[in-house]
């Protein structure tokens, strides 16, 4: 049963001009589309990435949702909130052990109802292995299966209505990557003369280049993914990263989510500084949280 508390979607997400001086002398207009605003509980991307998914899994009768992150993974939250709203039972199987207090978010997670369980570090390296699923089958019964950060590739079909919501031309499309199911569903909806770029929030963020081509049934070569952002790894931040956040502020009134997206927006006025990116160009940049 849907819980009587109905959950509010700001859809499309918003689109807003940012006049920001640094982007002047090249001529290079700045939007952002503010999935951020999309609904306070379920950030950002992340609900594009589970609406299909959870209508998969009703579509399938499943009344349980079972995933997989770390102890800070907004996907996690995400999971909890969205099963809260459409009447199903979450489970959580986070990577590492138990510690008490919970932080913020799992214990969000758990207020949602949702079910945590810990498995450690090795046993999580397996965690798409045949043999893991069956056995948590044993333990928790029927479940639809959410991959690590929700991404798959009906997580990849939702992110690409970020394009289909627009109602203007951009040249350039920007949007941080974890897994890259969100830059791989920007590029697949792009027209000819439209390109996505990904900034990496990890380091090494090579290997994204696989993984958005992966999540892809042909091959698109309109997209590409920029790797020295990353400010010294997944969660990790740097005095620099810090003064950009708080001069971003001074300046927009927009606190930018550290983890993913200001290292995205430092990239972009980086690049624009720079002169990487094509002069005059119209940008838009996805506030996913
Ligand atoms: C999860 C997340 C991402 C990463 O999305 P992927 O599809 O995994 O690349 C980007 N931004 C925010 C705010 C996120 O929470």
């Amino acid at each position: 049963m849907p819980r009587q508390d109905q959950l509010t979607l700001r859809l499309p997400s918003p689109v807003q001009r940012l006049n920001d001086e640094r982007f002047k002398p090249s001529g290079i207009e700045l939007f952002l589309k503010r999935d951020d605003l999309i609904n306070p509980e379920i950030p950002g991307n992340k609900w594009r990435k589970l609406v299909y998914n959870l209508a998969a899994a009703q579509k399938e009768q499943h009344s349980t949702l079972l995933t997989f992150g770390g102890a800070y993974s907004n996907h996690i939250r995400a999971t909890a909130a969205a099963g809260y709203y459409h009447g199903m039972t979450t489970i959580g199987v986070i990577r590492g052990e138990e510690h008490k207090p919970l932080n913020d978010s799992l214990q969000q997670a758990v207020n949602y109802g949702m079910r945590l369980v810990y498995i450690d570090r090795t046993t999580y390296r397996h965690k798409t292995d045949l043999a893991f699923i069956n056995g948590l089958h044993e333990k928790f019964g029927d479940f639809y299966l959410l991959p690590e950060g929700g991404s798959n590739s009906l997580a990849v079909r939702g992110c690409a209505e970020i394009v289909a919501e627009l109602d203007e031309p951009f040249d350039v499309i920007a949007s941080a990557c974890g897994t890259g199911a969100t830059l791989a569903g920007i590029a697949s909806a792009l027209s000819p003369h439209q390109r996505a770029l990904g900034f990496s929030a990890l380091k090494g963020g090579t290997f994204l280049n696989d993984a958005v081509s992966a999540f892809h049934d042909r091959s698109l070569s309109n997209w590409s993914i920029e790797t020295r952002y990353h400010f010294g790894g997944f969660a990790r931040r740097t005095p620099r990263l810090d003064a950009f956040i708080a001069d971003f502020y001074a300046r927009h009134e927009i606190a930018l989510e550290w983890v993913y997206v200001a290292k995205m927006m430092y990239g972009l006025f980086d690049l624009a500084a720079q002169g990487s990116l094509p002069a005059g160009s119209r940008v838009l940049a996805v506030v996913t949280g």
